[in-house]
């Protein structure tokens, strides 16, 4: 399908078109333009304010991946090591990227219908003393939300390591506290609560990371260091993309006008509303606790008498598209995205009907 009747995938979701009037601008040259600037550091303004951190930001060109790497690049050498505190796929991706850039890489691993319990990241992190622990916030393809962030925090700087945090399809619309989690490099994509189209990365970057990424020194298209202060240098390691730096302001001053708290209740009742009606339709939860459920992403098991093959043809025969899976996940589990855009009660009411209508 070119375009969803009703799309409640989990990323990249629905752009609105009051964002999409962004592109309606012939804008002139990011390069040249104090305006671009201008733009740039309002917007780190108001990303500082909706994730509540003094930390530096970053917002970069490229979906999500290009930071998850940069993480890992700009603070990891070969032979160092890193903790991958993982509940599911992207969490144990950390651990994965980190190997095919030398690093030792361990995994403090829960299942994936779980999410991380501090004692058993405490005892792991105690004995292998990694220079990098990395955590996800929503674990998107199990619809989990990791609830102790403060609590790896902690551990992370108890041993003296620096904290990695996947926030890309959290933040916005669960709440996360940047600071109070001492989160050292949070990551942010366009896509998901924010509502653009997979174009831009935003990172939040501490004293203590950037002590790191300046000691590493690493260089490549991806390097942190080069994006450090050029708000005021006014120079850019690359041309940025203005429709999409417009597009971000248009949805940032959304989550502010709606109020941030405001933003995360109606996540979590559009998400209460999404796993009432399926409990209703007979769908079965993939987390094992309701209490483990994100409020931007809901997984249920596919219904045993669909192959997910079958029962994706036929929601998509009624114009609804939801998420499938990977990994081991594939084929088992599904996935409805009630984030940014998509958090809309009357757009997860219709889907669940179509979900209803092919079941009872
Ligand atoms: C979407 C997402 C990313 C970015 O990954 P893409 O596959 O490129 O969209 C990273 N982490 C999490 C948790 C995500 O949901």
């Amino acid at each position: 399908m070119e375009k969803y009747k009703i799309g409640l995938v989990p990323g990249p979701v629905s752009v609105p078109e009051d964002i999409r009037a962004a592109w309606n601008f012939d804008f002139a040259s990011s390069d040249l333009e104090d305006e671009f600037f201008n733009l740039y550091h309002e917007n780190q303004i108001l990303i500082q304010k909706i994730l509540h951190t003094k930390n530096d930001i970053l917002i970069t060109s490229g979906e999500a991946m290009s930071i998850l790497w940069a993480s890992l690049k700009c603070t990891l050498k070969p032979g160092e090591k890193i903790l991958a505190v993982s509940s599911g796929l992207f969490g144990e991706g950390f651990a994965e990227m980190a190997r095919t850039i030398g690093a030792e890489a361990e995994i403090c691993s829960f299942d994936y219908d779980l999410i991380p319990e501090t004692q058993k990241i405490y005892e792991h992190a105690k004995k292998f003393r990694p220079k990098i622990i990395t955590a996800v916030h929503c674990e998107t393809p199990s619809g989990t939300l990791t609830l102790n962030l403060k609590e790896i925090g902690k551990i992370a700087h108890e041993i003296g390591a620096l904290f990695v945090v996947d926030f890309v399809s959290s933040a916005g619309g669960a709440s996360l506290d940047v600071d109070d989690a001492e989160i050292d490099i949070g990551l942010w994509g366009s896509q998901k609560v924010l509502s653009l189209t997979p174009s831009l990365s935003i990172s939040t970057i501490s004293k203590l990371a950037w002590d790191v990424i300046e000691k590493i020194n690493y260089s490549g298209y991806e390097a942190f260091k080069d994006w450090r202060g050029v708000e005021d240098k006014k120079f850019m390691p690359y041309t940025h993309d203005w429709h999409s730096m417009k597009a971000l302001n248009i949805s940032l001053k959304k989550i502010i006008g709606e109020g941030i708290e405001n933003a995360i209740l109606r996540h979590e009742k559009a998400a209460q509303l999404c796993r009432d009606l399926g409990r209703e339709t007979g769908l079965k939860l993939f987390p094992k606790d309701e209490k483990f459920s994100s409020p931007t992403v809901t997984a249920f098991y596919v219904p045993e008498k669909f192959s997910w093959k079958e029962f994706n043809s036929s929601l998509r025969e009624k114009g609804l598209a939801v998420g499938g899976n990977y990994g081991k996940l594939a084929g088992k589990v599904f996935r409805i995205g009630h984030m940014g855009s998509q958090a809309d009660f009357e757009r997860v009411e219709k889907g669940m009907s179509i979900i209803k209508s092919i079941l009872i």
